[in-house]
């Protein structure tokens, strides 16, 4: 059996090391000592300034999009994991899907500023298996109808274009920190603001909304903490984070030599660095991806269509309009996501590329 993810360990006595210090200093939670060193050293590792750890993910998007007043609709891609518009949906902001391009699978600059209407309040494009949106021309987008731009990276821990963090691009970014992810503490995010009065003003409403220097109610907040158990955790995986990207990064490009010949890629943007977080793969056609996904299964090897259904196809949970997303929802049944953690062995991608090319050339 080869799962499609497995969690990051960290070595138990490094890890219980970050937690007896927990014990001595009888604090768990409330921006105590270890989220405060967690937050320091992710702020040095990736070279960002203003960066919030959170409960979540999808709390560090939500955030993000209250720190910024966002209402009516937001212009965002169908290609992406659900939280990206659920979270949106969930604050009575319509997620408005433009369609992607269909050789990055990121949201399409030119389709989003189409897409731009009278209720439209921000953008928010995602960096789509840690590829970097086309920044460049969504700044001009941002330039053209000063709306926002929070980037949902989730997936773009450490990903740098041209030796700048794509954190920095943006008004805001996002990061999760869920167990599945390449950094992790079990649960957790971050928001990253370009803009130190951003950053205080959303440090205050995941606590309440109480002013750290009056202690008076200044905003509606909500509690959206991160525990120091969860910061041991991270920690830990960030003292071995070098480790993991390199081995990530081995395994990705093993993938890559044994199935050139034989499938398409996400094109990558130029100068961006590579995290390997998750190696998508491309079919000719739809029956081929699932005939794929069939066959893997079979051998007990699971992949995922990472990511379908195309969010602009789910009518019934999203209000709003939606543009064409025809690319979207195309690319949406023809990519699997192939196995990829860190301890996954050159064996194990032997033995799923060896079982992807029988499917190819039987059909
Ligand atoms: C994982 C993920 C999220 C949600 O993060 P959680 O930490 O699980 O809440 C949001 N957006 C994208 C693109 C993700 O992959």
């Amino acid at each position: 059996m080869i799962p499609l993810n497995k969690p990051y360990l960290p070595d138990q006595a490094n890890y219980l090391s970050y937690l007896q210090s927990a014990f001595d200093s009888q604090r768990l939670t409330n921006n105590g000592p270890l989220l405060q060193q967690l937050k320091n050293r992710l702020e040095q590792y990736l070279g960002v300034k203003y960066l919030l750890p959170v409960v979540n993910g999808t709390m560090a998007l939500q955030l993000a999009y209250k720190t910024f007043n966002l209402t009516g609709n937001a212009v965002t891609t169908p290609y992406t994991f659900i939280a990206t518009s659920s979270s949106l949906q969930w604050l009575n902001i319509s997620p408005n899907f433009a369609d992607i391009n269909p050789q990055t699978l990121n949201l399409c600059p030119d389709k989003a500023l189409t897409a731009v209407n009278k209720n439209t309040s921000a953008l928010v494009p995602v960096h789509v298996y840690g590829n970097p949106c086309d920044v460049g021309a969504f700044e001009e987008v941002s330039r053209k109808t000063g709306l926002r731009v929070i980037y949902d990276a989730s997936h773009a821990f450490g990903i740098r274009l041209n030796g700048q963090s794509i954190l920095n691009y943006g008004d805001a970014s996002t990061l999760s920190f869920h167990a599945t992810k390449l950094f992790h503490c079990v649960e957790g995010g971050a928001v990253i603001f370009k803009r130190e009065e951003d950053y205080q003003r959303a440090a205050r409403m995941i606590n309440f909304g109480i002013a750290q220097s009056s202690g008076n109610i200044a905003d509606v907040g909500i509690n959206g903490k991160m525990s120091e158990l969860h910061a041991a955790m991270g920690l830990a995986v960030l003292d071995d984070i070098d480790n993991i990207l390199t081995r990530r990064n081995q395994l990705f490009n093993y993938y890559k030599s044994l199935l050139n010949a034989y499938l398409d890629f996400p094109l990558w943007h130029q100068g961006a660095s590579q995290n390997a977080i998750y190696f998508p793969v491309i079919f000719k056609s739809a029956e081929a991806c699932n005939q794929a996904f069939l066959t893997l299964q079979n051998q007990g090897i699971t992949s995922r269509r990472y990511f379908s259904p195309s969010l602009s196809s789910l009518n019934e949970t999203f209000s709003g309009q939606t543009s064409s997303c025809f690319h979207s929802e195309a690319y949406a049944q023809r990519v699997l996501c192939l196995p990829l953690y860190y301890s996954l062995t050159e064996a194990d991608i032997k033995k799923v590329c060896a079982t992807l090319i029988k499917s190819l050339t039987a059909s």
